[in-house]
């Protein structure tokens, strides 16, 4: 019979645990999902201006290579990079011949120079970065026959900071290179401008989005507030079949209550309730009875007490409750509501009358156990025990039993000082 109550959190808390937490995981998901969208654009931003950084640099190889096939002086070639390069459609460009002479450069130094000793200079790490795959001179050359467009830079897959292109033409140069000789155009473009673009792009995209989302959040949040969260809350502490408070709902207002009670001084009394052979009720008249019993006790139980006492039910057919009143008058009390539950016979579905017998254990906050709450329902189910084993029906507390015990042995103990003077 005895049930130990452990002390869970108490039940305003619950529910302020349950709307900080909503809070905190809906701004959490309106972050998230703008974030994601915020990517989403992004990638298909970067990888189309990528596309598009590409395209530009492929036509400006084309317009380049013209000077190079065209039978064009090699100082045309040479200006024609140079003027690419003023005008900042190329960070730099060079023509390679195929044994690795520079031919023509936007950078004028660099022409006549084995491109081998290009690749030592200082600024010279974008074409390093090229080459890299092809450290010694015999594979530099090789490497030169490679048709490339690389982009290089932080974002590798979808922009960085420079494009590089190189493609092998036929060499038609005026007074330069034999029939047959093939050079490579190297260009080097700057895409970080496009790049910083698409990435203010992305952030704008964020923070527009976070907007909407957060706001449909916030909408979603005040719905759940308003409707559903204080529908689950009443689902989870109140009993289906009695319309009480369930087990750890009493339990924990019950903590709650004998705080404050504590505080202010206030006396309690704690009982505990079971239906005297209940069992035979669900036996003789069925299993519905038995539950309009429950229902009935419960609901008279109720009206008992005050608005601001508690009354559970812990399971079966034993109740709780905890009353603002010192333990006598919780005693009296709970004998006139035993007698009236016991008047008020259930009526069952096939027209008869249950009449409800209740044993009933008191204790109070003047007893041993104090204002503890697992202290109270230890000594009222002792109470409760002590009330069905002296015939059921009856309501026990044991602390007055002792108190007019005592009394009763002073009496004896003055008659007997009295009588012996
Ligand atoms: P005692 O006087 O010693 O308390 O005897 P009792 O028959 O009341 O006690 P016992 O604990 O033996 O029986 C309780 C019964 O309550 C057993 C179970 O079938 C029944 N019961 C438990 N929950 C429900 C319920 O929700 N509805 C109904 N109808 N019966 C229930
Ligand atoms: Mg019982």
């Amino acid at each position: 019979m005895l049930h130990l109550l452990s002390a869970p959190a108490r039940s305003d808390l619950l529910s302020q645990r349950v709307n900080r937490q909503l809070w905190l995981e809906m701004l959490l998901a309106a972050a998230g999902a703008s974030a994601l969208m915020a990517l989403v654009a992004g990638f298909l931003v970067l990888s189309k201006g990528a596309q598009e950084l590409q395209r530009d640099a492929e036509s400006l190889q084309r317009q380049l290579s013209v000077g190079l096939t065209s039978y064009e002086p090699l100082h045309n070639l040479q200006r024609r990079l140079q003027t690419a390069a003023v005008a900042q459609e190329v960070e730099s460009a060079l023509v390679v011949d195929q044994r690795g002479l520079v031919l023509a450069a936007s950078n004028g130094a660099l022409v006549g120079l084995p491109l081998p000793h290009v690749l030592q200079l200082p600024n010279q790490h974008h074409l390093r970065e090229l080459f890299a795959e092809c450290p010694s001179t015999s594979t530099l050359i090789a490497c030169l026959t490679r048709d490339e467009v690389v982009f290089h830079g932080p974002l590798p897959w979808i922009g960085g900071d420079v494009l590089m292109t190189m493609r092998q033409y036929p060499l038609a140069l005026e007074g330069g290179g034999r029939f047959g000789d093939r050079a490579s155009l190297i260009t080097i473009t700057n895409v970080r401008a496009a790049r910083t673009e698409a990435l203010a792009f992305v952030l704008q995209v964020f923070v527009a989005g976070l907007l909407p989302l957060g706001a449909g959040c916030v909408g979603l949040m005040l719905q759940l507030r308003r409707v559903l969260i204080p529908e689950l809350l009443r689902l989870a502490q109140i009993d289906a079949l009695s319309g009480v408070y369930n087990r750890r709902a009493f339990t924990e207002a019950a903590e709650e209550l004998l705080r404050r009670a504590q505080q202010a001084e206030r006396p309690m009394a704690v009982a505990l309730i079971d239906v005297d052979f209940f069992k035979q009720v669900n036996d003789t008249h069925g299993h519905d009875a038995g539950d309009q019993v429950i229902r009935q006790v419960s609901e008279l139980l109720r009206q008992a007490v005050r608005s601001t006492d508690l009354v559970g039910r812990l399971g079966g057919d034993e109740f709780a409750i905890l009353v603002q009143l010192p333990g006598d008058a919780a005693t009296q009390m709970l004998e006139r509501t035993r007698q009236m539950i016991n008047a008020t016979p259930v009526s069952t579905a096939e027209g008869q009358q249950v009449q409800v017998n209740l044993s009933v254990g008191v204790t109070s906050t003047a007893g041993q156990a104090g204002y503890s709450l697992d202290g109270l329902m230890g000594a009222a189910d002792a109470a409760l025990y002590a009330a069905k084993d002296r015939g059921r029906g009856q309501v026990v507390n044991l602390e007055s039993d002792s108190q007019a015990a005592r009394g009763r042995r002073s009496e004896s103990f003055g008659y007997w000082q009295v009588g012996g003077l």
